[in-house]
C-alpha cells in the first residue's frame, strides 16, 4: 500500500493576497515539521494569490505543496479570463483541483471537460485532484455509486497508464460540501472502496496507488475517524481550511 495521505485546503474565492499570506504564516506557526513526515499538505489559494504564496513558501522553506483550484485545458490562446496549466506550472504549482462540484454545478463543467483538464495538468508536470460526488437526490434514489462510477470513468478517460496511477481523486458528496453534514465514515469508506474497484477495472496497477481524498465538511472533530478508513487517503477541506488552528488540527490528526 504505502499511500501517503494528502490533506488539501481549498480556499475557494476567499482572501486577498495579504490575508492569504497571513493565513499561511499562521498555519506554518501552528504546525511542526514532524506533521509533514507522514502527510502531504497542499494549499489552494485563488489565482491572484498564487505568486505571493509561492514566494513565501520558497523564502521560508515551508513544506506546503502549492495548489490551484482550476485551470483551462489549453496551454495558451484566446480564452478571456482563463488561466492555463503552463502558467500554473511556471509558479511551481504541484496540484490542480479539477471538476470541483462548484465548477460542475455553477460553471457547467461536464466530465469531458474535466477529463481534458486532468490530462492537460499532467502534461504540464503537475498532478490533478479530480473531484467526483453525487447529489442528495442521487443518493436518496440509490444512484450514488452509479453516478460516481460514471464520473470516474469519464473524467479519467484519456489519462495515460502512468497518469492513472498518479492521479488524486477527491470523493466529495455534494450534499456534504459546506453544509456541516459529513458523510459517515462507513459511507465514505464504501464509496472510496467502490472508486478503487472502478480504478482497478480501468488500469489494475492504479488501484492500490491512487490516493482518494474525502471532502465534505471535514473538521478537526471528524477527521480522525474518516482517516481511519482503509480507502480514505486524505481530505479536501473547504471551510475549515480558512482558519489556521482548525486546519492545523486536521493536518495533525495523528497527534490527537
Ligand atoms: C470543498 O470545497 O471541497 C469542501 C469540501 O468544502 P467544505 O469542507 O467547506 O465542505
Amino acid at each position: 500500500m504505502g499511500r501517503i495521505p494528502l490533506i488539501s485546503g481549498n480556499w475557494k474565492m476567499n482572501l486577498n493576497h495579504f490575508e492569504a499570506i497571513q493565513l499561511l504564516q499562521k498555519l506554518s506557526y501552528e504546525l511542526r515539521s514532524h506533521n509533514f513526515d507522514s502527510v502531504e499538505v497542499s494549499v489552494h489559494p485563488p489565482f491572484t494569490n498564487i505568486r505571493s504564496i509561492q514566494t513565501v513558501i520558497d523564502a521560508d522553506r515551508m513544506l506546503f505543496k502549492l495548489g490551484a483550484q482550476n485551470c483551462h485545458f489549453e496551454p495558451s490562446g484566446a480564452f478571456t479570463g482563463e488561466v492555463s496549466p503552463a502558467m500554473l506550472k511556471k509558479l511551481d504549482v504541484d496540484f490542480v483541483i479539477v471538476g470541483h462540484s462548484e465548477r460542475r454545478g455553477l460553471f457547467g463543467e461536464a466530465n469531458e471537460m474535466v477529463a481534458a483538464k486532468a490530462s492537460a495538468v499532467f502534461s504540464h508536470g503537475m498532478v490533478p485532484i479530480v473531484c467526483v460526488g453525487e447529489s442528495l437526490e442521487e443518493r436518496e434514489n440509490g444512484q450514488a455509486e452509479v453516478v460516481v462510477e460514471a464520473q470516474i470513468r469519464e473524467s479519467l478517460a484519456g489519462l495515460k497508464r502512468d497518469e492513472m496511477s498518479n492521479v488524486v481523486v477527491a470523493y466529495e458528496p455534494i450534499w456534504a460540501i459546506g453544509t456541516g453534514a459529513t458523510a459517515s465514515p462507513s459511507d465514505a469508506q464504501e464509496m472510496c472502496s467502490h472508486i478503487r474497484s472502478t480504478l482497478a477495472s480501468m488500469h489494475a496497477p492504479a488501484a492500490e496507488k491512487v490516493r482518494i481524498q474525502y471532502g465534505g465538511s471535514v473538521n478537526a472533530s471528524n477527521v480522525n475517524e474518516l482517516m481511519s478508513m482503509p480507502d480514505v487517503d486524505g481530505a479536501l477541506v473547504g471551510g475549515a481550511s480558512l482558519e489556521a488552528a482548525s486546519f492545523a488540527r486536521i493536518v495533525g490528526y495523528e497527534d490527537a
